[in-house]
């Protein structure tokens, strides 16, 4: 055997070497985040041109691998941990999350059953116990970790369909048989993830219904209950409701007591998209944004966007396991254990058959953090987006345009003197892309009511007071920059 062309594995003593080097490059990468510009200044196609076509034919050197790092992907990235990354709902990596996902490369569990993962089965169970009561989602909910809020939505509202009376979805199918209109409701500013999971399951685009909204985007409960009503009386089947805390453009927060008490008495299942602003509610104060989940069926929270915890790990609980588990549970022949009666084997509960010990960083961070730090970095968050829009507030040339419940301000440049919507929307797409094209932040957007609006997130683990205060002042100088233009 030629051990040139042909290598089983890394000896122990050359991991070693490079795994130390690997640890000084993330430890020396983090330490210098700041001396990156914040998003690439390249081109589609560039990172790829600077790769071979095929494949090496013959083992390479690591050097060269790590080398390429720093060559050809590093020119490419844009950095999520940044303390200027503002865009979004950022999602920044901890220390303890990062060795949390080196261990959970090396131990290559999966766990797909108890058996094929004792720990990871049972840390799993215990890391979500205690997201749970961290943030206040009262006992009869059990949770699984998926990996997106995307695929978690879809499980709950794979749930909802099956909870259905009398139409037996899972055995039938919903082709080639008359089954009435489903009907889901949610509003315009609920996450894109709920119209994609309508489109997977069957219910279609046409299936969703957008319920109005009231003066802060918040779902109007009254116009819910009529929606449901008037479906009814047409024969269609209202079957879920998904409420938002924290919606994607302007983090608003529907009103989920009286939406809970409305699917209660229709019996629809209502689902939660906490995604983003669950975590919120760890902090004392912020308990309210989650009352009346408990007449929720399901709800979703990921720790990978404001928890620090690397992407990917989304939470999912629900008081219906036993539905989520009607609807999925298929266990092949080779995939039955002794245990079987006596363990949770959390394949039964979804599409995937596989899963990584994602509770591992999950563990990591919430033990390094404590809920006591995790706790006064979120106020911290959420007092920097206050200060932030108190300065927007004072300046005559810039407009707020939605309240603050969380850490992102939604604002424009508006000039008194310019009242046209469309020049007004010309004026703050050009600053949005002057801003993000010098490097030095990034920062998003989005559009209500026809009218473009700037998103600052701060969120980020590294984000503090001053480069909030920097960001603002940037923002501002090319502001009047565009002006004087
Ligand atoms: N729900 C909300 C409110 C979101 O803002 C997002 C993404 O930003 C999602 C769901 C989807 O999250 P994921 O990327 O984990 O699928």
């Amino acid at each position: 055997m030629n051990e040139k062309k042909f290598k089983r594995d890394m000896s122990p003593e050359e991991f070693r070497k490079y795994g130390y080097r690997m640890v000084d490059w993330i430890a020396d990468y983090l330490n210098n985040l700041e001396t990156f510009r914040v998003i690439p200044s390249i081109n589609p196609g560039d990172i790829k041109n600077k790769l071979p076509q095929n494949p090496p034919v013959n083992s390479q050197p690591m050097e060269d691998i790590i080398d390429d790092i720093d060559r050809v992907i590093m020119p490419g990235m844009t950095h999520w941990n940044h303390p200027d990354f503002m865009a979004y709902f950022n999602s920044t990596s901890s220390s303890p999350g990062i060795l949390a996902e080196f261990l959970s490369s090396a131990l290559n569990v999966n766990g797909m059953l108890w058996r094929t993962g004792p720990a990871s089965a049972e840390l799993e169970r215990v890391t979500l116990d205690w997201l749970k009561k961290m943030i206040g989602i009262p006992d009869p909910f059990w949770g699984i970790i998926y990996d997106t809020a995307s695929v978690s939505t879809l499980h709950a509202i794979a749930a909802a369909r099956e909870q259905i009376p009398d139409l037996q979805l899972r055995q039938k199918g919903m082709t080639g048989r008359t089954i009435p209109p489903l009907k889901l409701y949610c509003t315009a500013h609920t996450h894109s993830s709920i119209t994609k999971a309508a489109i997977t399951l069957g219910i279609g685009i046409d299936g969703v219904r957008m319920v109005p909204v009231d003066s802060d985007f918040r779902m109007i409960p009254s116009e819910l209950q009529q929606r449901i009503t008037m479906d009814r009386t047409i024969g269609s089947l209202p079957f879920c409701v998904v409420a938002t805390i924290g919606t994607t453009s302007t983090t608003s927060i529907d009103p989920l007591q009286e939406i809970g008490e409305i699917c209660s008495r229709e019996n629809i299942w209502l689902h939660v998209d906490a995604a983003y602003g669950g975590t919120a509610a760890i902090i004392p104060e912020m308990k309210y944004i989650l009352e009346g989940v408990e007449l929720a069926d399901s709800i979703v929270v990921n720790p990978h966007k404001w928890m620090f915890t690397p992407i990917d790990i989304s939470a999912f609980y629900t008081k219906k396991p036993d539905v989520l588990k009607n609807a999925f549970s298929l266990v092949a022949e080779y995939l039955k254990t002794n245990e079987d009666k006596e363990a949770e084997n959390l394949m039964d509960y979804g599409v995937q058959l596989g899963r990584r010990f994602r509770s591992l960083k999950l563990w990591f961070v919430i033990r390094y953090f404590g809920v006591e730090g995790i706790t006064i970095i979120l106020r911290e968050h959420i007092r920097l987006a206050k200060l932030f829009s108190q300065w927007i507030d004072a300046y005559p040339k810039f407009e707020r345009m939605a309240e603050v419940n969380f850490s992102v301000v939604c604002f424009r440049f508006h000039p008194p003197d310019i009242s046209e919507e469309k020049q007004l929307n010309e004026l703050n797409e050009k600053l949005l892309n002057n801003i993000n094209d010098s490097g030095k932040l990034f920062i998003s957007h989005t559009k209500i009511n026809d009218k473009f609006i700037l998103r600052v997130s701060i969120a980020g683990l590294r984000t503090e007071e001053k480069h909030v205060k920097d960001a603002w002042i940037m923002i501002r100088k090319e502001a009047e920059k565009l002006l004087s233009k």
